[in-house]
C-alpha cells in the first residue's frame, strides 16, 4: 500500500497544523484546566475549512478525502484532543451522513451551514441502557400525521450543549429491530419537546462537553427523516466505521504528542549528572513508544487508503482503531513516568494526553467492541488484502 501523499494531502496536513500550533496551542491548556468549550478556536477552524471536510464544494466545502481528512484530526489531537473529537464528531459522523444519505432539500438546508461552522454536529446513538449493544435503544419515533414524534433519552453526547443539528436515532418498528426497526432523524434544538439534560463532568477532554438530551413529544417534520425509515441502524454501524478511522488518527495526533513531550523533557531533564535521556531505561521506553506510534498511523493510514480505493475497510477501521487508541494509552502512560512526578501536575500537558489517551478506548466503539468486529471478519474469511 502507497502512503505516499499527494500535494493536497500534504497541503492540508500543513494547514492543520499550523492551525493547531497558531490557533490551539496558546489556549489548549487553560481551556482544559477552565473546563471550557473551545468556541473561538472552531469558529477559527471553520474559517480554514476544517468543518467542511466532509461537505462537496457546492454546499461550501472543502471536502477531503479519507486519508487527508485523518492527518488533519492527528495534527489538531497533537494540540488538543478535544477539539479533534469535537471536529471528528461534526465532520465524519454528522456531515457526512447527511451527505451519504440526505435529500437534496435536506443537503441544501444542513450541509452549507454544517460547512461554514455556522452550526456544529451531534451525533445522539447512545442512551443510559444501551452503550455496546446500541441495537437495544428505547428512544421511539412514531409517526404522527404530517410527522413524527420522539420520546426517550440519549446519554454522552459529545458538543450536545452547542449543537445545532443533532442526528438522532430511534426505534421506529420494534418487530424488526434493530436491523430493520431504527430510524434517522435531523433534530434541530428549537424543535418543541426537545430539551437538553445535565452536562456529565468526565476524566479527560475537558473542553469538549458531553450531554443528556431529552426528547418528550418531540416533533420532528416528515422532511427531518434521514434516508429510508427502517434504515437507521444500517447507516449508524456503516458511519462508525468511517468515525473509527478519525478516532484512530486522534489516538495517533496524541501519541506523538506524548512522544515530543518525553523526547524533549528526557533531554533537558538531569539527574545522577546526566541528562535521564542518557539512561537506558528511558531510551527503551521512548523507542517502545516510537514502535508503538509507527504501528498505529500505518495502521490508520492503511484504513484509509483502502477506503479512498473503494475497498471494504471495515476491519481495518477497527484494527487500527483498536491499536492506535491502545499506543496513545502507552505513549502517553510513557510520557508521564518519564515526567517522573512533574508528569502527574498540571504544570506540564503530559497529564492531559494521559486522560485524554483513554477515551480513545471507549467511544465509538470500546476496544473489546472492536475485537469483537475484527474477530467476527475473521470468521467470515474476511483477512483483509495482506493475508
Ligand atoms: C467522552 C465520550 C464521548 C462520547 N460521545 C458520544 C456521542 O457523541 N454520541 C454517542 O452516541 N455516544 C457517545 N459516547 C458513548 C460511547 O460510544 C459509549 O460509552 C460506548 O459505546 C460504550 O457504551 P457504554 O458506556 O454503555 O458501555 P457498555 O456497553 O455498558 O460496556 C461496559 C463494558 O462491557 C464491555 N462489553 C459490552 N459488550 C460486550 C461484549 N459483547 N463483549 C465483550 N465486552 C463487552 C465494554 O467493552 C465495556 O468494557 C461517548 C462516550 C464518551 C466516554
Amino acid at each position: 500500500m502507497d502512503f505516499t501523499l499527494s500535494a493536497e494531502q500534504r497541503a492540508l496536513r500543513d494547514r492543520a497544523r499550523a492551525f493547531a500550533r497558531e490557533v490551539l496551542a496558546p489556549t489548549v491548556d487553560e481551556l482544559d484546566h477552565r473546563q471550557e468549550f473551545p468556541a473561538a478556536e472552531l469558529r477559527a477552524a471553520a474559517e480554514l475549512g476544517l468543518t467542511g471536510l466532509a461537505v462537496p464544494e457546492r454546499h461550501d466545502g472543502r471536502p477531503a478525502d479519507a486519508l487527508g481528512t485523518a492527518l488533519v484530526y492527528e495534527e489538531v489531537a497533537r494540540v488538543s484532543a478535544a477539539v479533534c473529537v469535537i471536529l471528528s464528531v461534526h465532520n465524519s459522523l454528522v456531515a457526512h451522513i447527511v451527505e451519504r444519505y440526505g435529500d437534496e432539500e435536506q443537503r441544501a438546508r444542513y450541509l452549507p451551514r454544517l460547512a461554514r461552522g455556522e452550526i456544529l454536529g451531534s451525533y445522539a446513538l447512545t442512551e443510559a441502557e444501551s452503550g455496546s449493544d446500541a441495537g437495544a435503544m428505547r428512544t421511539t419515533a412514531r409517526r404522527d400525521g404530517d410527522g413524527w414524534v420522539l420520546d426517550g433519552r440519549k446519554r454522552f453526547i459529545t458538543t450536545a450543549p452547542y449543537a445545532g443539528l443533532f442526528v438522532v436515532f430511534a426505534v421506529t418498528d420494534p418487530a424488526v429491530r434493530p436491523a430493520d426497526g431504527v430510524s434517522a432523524f435531523l433534530v434541530e434544538p428549537g424543535f418543541p419537546g426537545f430539551s437538553l439534560g445535565p452536562e456529565s463532568l468526565k476524566m479527560g477532554l475537558l473542553s469538549s462537553k458531553i450531554a443528556e438530551l431529552r426528547f418528550d413529544g418531540c416533533r420532528v417534520p416528515a422532511a427531518n427523516l434521514l434516508g429510508e425509515a427502517g434504515r437507521g441502524f444500517r447507516m449508524a454501524l456503516e458511519l462508525l466505521d468511517t468515525g473509527r478511522i478519525g478516532i484512530g488518527a486522534q489516538a495517533v495526533g496524541i501519541a506523538q504528542a506524548a512522544l515530543d513531550a518525553a523526547l524533549d523533557y528526557s533531554r533537558g531533564r538531569e539527574q545522577f549528572g546526566q541528562p535521564i535521556a542518557q539512561f537506558q531505561a528511558i531510551q527503551w521506553r521512548l523507542a517502545d513508544m516510537q514502535t508503538q506510534l509507527d504501528a498505529a498511523r500505518l495502521l490508520v493510514y492503511r484504513a484509509a487508503a483502502l477506503k479512498d480505493a473503494g475497498k471494504p475497510f471495515a476491519r481495518e477501521a477497527a484494527t487500527a482503531k483498536l491499536f492506535a487508541s491502545e499506543a496513545a494509552k502507552f505513549c502517553a502512560d510513557g510520557a508521564v513516568q518519564v515526567h517522573g512526578g512533574y508528569g502527574y501536575l498540571k504544570e506540564y500537558p503530559v497529564e492531559r494526553y494521559y486522560r485524554d489517551a483513554k477515551a480513545c478506548e471507549l467511544y465509538e466503539g470500546t476496544s473489546e467492541i472492536q475485537r469483537l468486529v475484527i474477530a467476527r471478519h475473521l470468521l467470515r474469511g474476511n483477512r483483509g488484502e495482506i493475508a
